[in-house]
This record gives structure tokens, sequence and C-alpha cells, in this order.
């Protein structure tokens, strides 16, 4: 491959390898115009190669385009993976901004410890974002509510079928422009209570962000459909009756004192980036919030007596979705109407700290595009 330029990070050099043959700008455009979620991909994408004797190495832009893997690769056998899912917004200016992408990377390195994954550290992942973005940066799209979608991960790449870590990984960031996630208006949803199967059990894998964990989601989330529930929520497995999580996204339920009570971070739920930011807001508020187990029953009484007001779920690609109702072979359980949403407020702020609408008094965004690259 001839390398045509090069960019610097404090610890990496990326080789950067422009794509011959880009999308065009008019095929971008019609693209751009309803591109739903993880259907295109941009021109390029980041790799960055590691191994136990040369460590983090031949970091690259290039262009993008299948992976060369041998069948024996041990990803494919043992699933030896991890992700991470991050946005980038177009404020009004033109310049694009990403949200707390240190509390991602310092996930990526969480999740990558306990699969027995390198950890990558935390500058080179934000700088890996910073060059997918600069190359593509025409792929931001700027309509309302639309981001262009990184999804940074990492794979054992090693041709080795014996059962250890993998001597040889590979990380990879591609990007994908996102519409809003709801068109015509913010939704709720109806949520398919899980009895039978679980996401993650004591001393699991649950509290990474790994591919396996989605995998043993996709049945439950066949049974949701079936029922007509758009997502599954899971319960605990030792004991079965307190929430712990729908497949992708935290939970939370609103009292009608205003307390927030969300399931408390116990080694088998993902801690969200959304969910610890709705914590910080709503405290910034003056609400309390409640870090603790809560169970099925104290959901379904909380909302018999009315002391439960409302449930929402939480995360990146859907920032926060109320939720409607929950269902499960035994009962279903309706919210009630309720005007002036706790949820949809602090949807409301949220969102607007990512597209520069208000100031970014917590210092949580970072600009990625090639004007400056300093902190907001
Ligand atoms: C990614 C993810 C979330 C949400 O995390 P965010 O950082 O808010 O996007 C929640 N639960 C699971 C299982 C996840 O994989």
């Amino acid at each position: 491959m001839s390398t045509s330029a090069s960019s610097t990070s404090s610890a990496l050099t990326f080789d950067i390898t422009p794509r011959v043959d880009p999308v065009t700008e008019a095929e971008r455009e019609v693209i751009l115009s309803d591109p739903g979620f993880g259907n295109y991909f941009t021109d390029h994408m980041v790799a960055i190669d590691w191994s136990t004797d040369e460590g983090w190495h031949g970091a690259r832009v290039q262009p993008y385009g299948p992976l060369l893997l041998d069948p024996a690769a041990s990803v494919l056998h043992y699933g030896q993976e991890i992700f991470e899912g991050v946005k980038a917004y177009r404020h009004a200016d033109g310049s694009v901004w990403t949200f707390r992408p240190e509390q991602n990377g310092e996930r990526l390195q969480r999740s990558a410890y306990r699969l027995a994954l390198p950890e990558l550290p935390v500058d080179m992942f934000v700088e890996s974002l910073r060059q997918v973005v600069q190359i593509d940066e025409a792929w931001v799209p700027s309509a309302p509510e639309t981001s262009l979608y990184l999804r940074p991960f990492m794979i054992a790449n090693e041709s080795f079928l014996g059962v250890r870590p993998s001597q040889r990984v590979a990380y990879y960031v591609i990007a994908s422009p996102a519409g809003a996630y709801f068109q015509g208006g913010v939704t709720d949803v109806s949520i398919w209570l899980s009895t039978q199967y679980s996401r993650a059990g004591r001393g699991g894998t649950g509290a990474a962000k790994c591919g396996g964990n989605y995998a043993a989601s996709l049945l439950p989330q066949r049974e949701a459909y079936e029922n007509g529930c758009a997502q599954v929520l899971f319960l605990d497995s030792e004991n079965g009756n307190r929430i712990e999580e729908l497949g992708g996204m935290n939970v939370f339920l609103v009292k009608s004192d205003g307390t927030l009570v969300t399931p408390e971070i116990n080694g088998s739920i993902l801690e969200g980036v959304t969910r610890d930011s709705i914590i910080t807001l709503a405290k910034a508020r003056g609400i309390h919030v409640e870090e603790r187990p809560v169970t099925v029953d104290e959901w379904r009484a909380g909302v018999a007596d009315g002391s439960i007001v409302e449930a929402f779920a939480c995360g990146t690609a859907a920032v926060v979705t109320p939720i409607a109702e929950l269902k499960s072979d035994e009962f279903t359980l309706t919210m009630p109407p309720v005007e002036d949403r706790v949820s949809m407020s602090l949807r409301q702020e949220l969102t607007d700290i990512q597209y520069g609408r208000i100031p970014d008094v917590h210092g949580w965004l970072v600009r990625l595009d090639a004007g400056e690259t300093t902190e907001a």
C-alpha cells in the first residue's frame, strides 16, 4: 500500500492511505438524506495492530473494506471480541464534536481486561476517533438529531485453535452515518421481560461490552418481537427478580416525588456513559438519584399505588426512550400517562449539550474536526 500522508498522535503515527474511488458527493448526499442506522459506512477506517512482541503498532487510516482473516483466527472460534459505540455530532457552526470519549476509552480498557485483550491507551482511542472523523468529515450529517456513529472494536486474530488469549489482535474504527433514531418524534416502547433467559451472571462478562453478550441476547430479543415488544428487559440470574438492563440500554424508574431509581453497578450491568450523564444532569437539578437493587415487584407495586410514574431506557444510540409497558408471560404493566415527563426533559438537556445548543458546563464535549483539537 502506498502511503500518501501521515499524522501523529502522542504515541503513534497514523499512515494515511486515501481511498482512490470514494463515494461521490451526489451519492453521499442521497445516503445522508436518509441514513437509517448502521446501513452505510464511510470511505475510510482506522486500523491498529497489536502483538505480544511488538505491542501496538501499524496505526493507519485506510480505505473501508473487508478484512482478510485466517479461518483459524481465534475471534471466529472463541469470540474474543469487544466494541464501543460513540457518536460525532455536527454543531450549527459546522464543527464536529464527540461526547465524553475518554469514558468510552476507559470502558474499552475494562472490557479488554475482562476478555484478556490488550488495553489500548485512552489517548490513542480518542485519536483514532479523530482520525476517522477528520478524513470522512463530509459524512457527518447535519440534520437535527443525526450523527456519525463510530464503532471502535477489537478482535483476536491469531491463527491458533488452542484456547488461550490471542497473541495477535487488531483494533479498528468504522463509521456509519445515523439518522434521527425516532423519526417524527420520540415514541414510547414496549419491553419484554425475559424470565427464561439471562444476559449475564455473577462473575461473567455482563459489565464488558463484548459481542458475546449480544449473541446471547438475540434469542430472547426474537421472543420480544414475537410478543410485540421492541426490546428485552433482563433480570439478575441469581434471584430472577431484580431488574438489570435491556440488551443494550440501561434502565431508570421515576418516582412521583421526582426521585430517579436505577439498578446499581453490580458487576453484571454495563456501565453506560448515558446512564452516568443522566445521573449527573439529574443531580445538578437537585433530583435525588438512588442506585440500588430494584425488583420487578417494586416496579409493579409502585405503578399500582402511583409512586412510580415513569420508566425509561438510555444509551448512546437512542439517548432516552420512554417505556410505555412491560410485558411478560404473566402480566402486562402499563405506565400511566404523564405530562412534562422528567425522562423527556433530561433527554432534551442531554441532546442540547451534545449538539452545542446549550453551554457544556460539565466539560463533556471534545472537538474532532480539523478546525481545532482542544477541548471545549
Ligand atoms: C452500550 C451498552 C449500554 C449503553 O451504554 P452507553 O455508553 O450509554 O451507550 C447499556 N447496556 C449495554 C448492554 C450496552 O452494551
